[in-house]
């Protein structure tokens, strides 16, 4: 099979980069599919599955992972498990689509080592962190425990930041969008 080009969005929840993912999949030119995870958690309001994420029991989740249908997973918060199934990429691949994906700095890395070559990795950086929190808390989608967890995550992740191709910092979201759209259309013309 023909294998397009692979751009991972890394970087903290609350970095923006759903956001910016979203506004990349409106350019045509870029010929980008997103890449649809399964997730074990429970679906939020609004989500779909089979469009947000494919939600799946833990206990079905797990035998994918021993069936080896994912091309990476993680448990990315305790007790709830994500992952990118191959068969989701061989079907982006086989319409002649690049790859988006908004994935967990771990699996982003993962996922780079395995492509490195047709892989553009990009993490997204905010100013400082407490605008993240900040961010967050207004989005008010989490539980303070939940809130908890993500915030460890961000510290743990943002050290991670410099493995990536490249790092980018959204201070202006609409200036991040334009910068994110030429990286991407240059990485895929090249
Ligand atoms: P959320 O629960 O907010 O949708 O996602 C939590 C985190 O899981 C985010 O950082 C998101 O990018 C990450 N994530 C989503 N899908 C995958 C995946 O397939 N693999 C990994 N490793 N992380 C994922």
């Amino acid at each position: 099979m023909k294998t397009g080009k692979i751009i991972i969005f890394s970087g903290p929840s609350g970095s923006g980069k759903t956001t910016i993912v979203k506004h990349l999949l409106k350019k045509e030119n870029l010929s980008l599919v997103f890449s649809i995870s399964a997730t074990s958690r429970v679906p939020r309001k609004g989500e779909t599955d089979g469009k947000d994420y494919f939600f799946l029991k833990e206990k079905k989740f797990k035998e994918k992972i021993k069936n080896d249908e994912f091309l990476e997973h993680e448990e990315v918060y305790p007790g709830s498990f994500y992952g990118t199934l191959k068969k989701e990429i061989n079907r982006i691949w086989g319409l002649g689509k690049n790859i988006i994906f908004d994935i967990d700095v771990i699996g982003g890395l993962k996922i780079k080592k395995k492509y490195p070559n047709q892989t553009l990795s990009i993490f997204l950086k905010t100013p400082n962190i407490n605008d993240i929190e900040k961010r967050l808390i207004k989005r008010n989608l989490d539980s303070t425990k939940m809130l908890k967890i993500r915030f460890n995550k961000i510290h743990e992740e943002i050290k991670l930041a410099e493995k990536f191709d490249i790092s980018l910092l959204n201070n202006d979201l609409d200036k991040a969008k334009n910068r994110a759209e030429k990286l991407v259309e240059n990485f895929i013309n090249n």
